[in-house]
């Protein structure tokens, strides 16, 4: 995935802290992806949570050997790895540091059998932490999308992991903000109200300070409404962009995945024009 001439794009999903939606932003999208037609791959490398796996039903699953290759679980249409995978116990505590951790990641990277991809979404750990660091030492050509709710105090510990990202090389593609709103309707007139639950404008705080920070544009690509849909969906193992497309939160998700990758066409074209003997 780091080879320059790698056609899969990586997208790293960063938050700040844990419990803004992180995962559930990566395994909808990835399926949003999928649904419009891309072969999506789903690394989970979040060591305290580790919740892909649950929320796309294969909670117990385990990757099975193939030679020297770990082949990945396949669910809804992806391919699927999780830290939590190569623990021998659901419910041991992954309590890897410095090298044991680098070389769990690098056999995610490396040595599962992919295939050909067009994306890998990889769920970080909410921080800055040695994951963060690590995968983004091993893949500088990953592009990031940071995860925050409209919360202040969420939005300035979001504005540090894409911080960090970009001080690895990799460029923060944008701010997706969860939980933006919870919308109601009133059972006597019938009117809806949007109830901003976690207050207001901490993905457009993010979007512009990393913008001025990082000196390119980073731009709030969605505002997703809370739904306790997207929350039993995900807790049932069946995201909501499948079975429940219509629903608002689904449809944001869907139009960020087709936002991504219609800049992913345009990337193509960039490398497309390149000729071989001018490396
Ligand atoms: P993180 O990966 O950042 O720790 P999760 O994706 O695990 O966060 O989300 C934390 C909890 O909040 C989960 O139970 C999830 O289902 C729920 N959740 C996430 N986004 C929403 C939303 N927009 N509306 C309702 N519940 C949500």
């Amino acid at each position: 995935f780091a080879q320059p001439g790698s056609l899969t794009t990586v997208i790293a999903v960063a938050s700040g802290k844990g419990g803004v939606g992180k995962s559930s932003v990566t395994v909808n999208l990835a399926l949003a992806l999928a649904a419009q037609g891309r072969t999506v791959g789903v690394l989970d490398a979040d060591i305290y949570g580790h919740s892909v796996p649950a929320m796309l039903g294969v909670a117990d699953a385990r990757p099975t050997a193939v030679e020297d290759m770990i082949m990945p679980v396949p669910t809804h249409g992806l391919k699927v790895i999780s830290i939590g995978m190569l623990k021998p116990r659901r419910d041991q505590v992954v309590a890897w540091r410095g090298p044991i951790l680098d070389r769990a990641l690098t056999q995610m990277l490396a040595d599962v059998y992919w295939g050909d991809l067009d994306y890998l979404l990889l769920d970080l750990p909410p921080g800055t932490g040695d994951v963060a660091i690590s995968l983004g030492q091993k893949l500088p050509n990953a592009e990031v999308l940071v995860v925050t709710t409209p919360q202040t105090a969420a939005a300035e510990v979001a504005e540090r992991a894409g911080t960090m990202a970009s001080m690895l090389n990799q460029r923060v593609i944008g701010v997706v903000e969860n939980m933006s709103y919870l919308e109601l309707t009133c059972p006597h007139c019938g009117e809806t109200h949007r109830e901003e639950i976690f207050g207001a404008g901490g993905g457009a705080d993010v979007a512009r300070t990393l913008s001025a920070r990082l000196g390119y544009p980073v731009p709030l690509l969605a505002q997703i409404p809370l739904d306790a849909r997207l929350r039993a969906s995900g807790d049932s193992g069946t995201p909501l962009v499948g079975t429940d497309p219509e629903q608002p939160a689904a449809r944001v998700l869907a139009d960020l995945a087709g936002t991504l990758a219609r800049r992913g066409r345009s990337l193509l074209g960039r490398q497309l024009g390149l000729s071989p003997t001018g490396r």
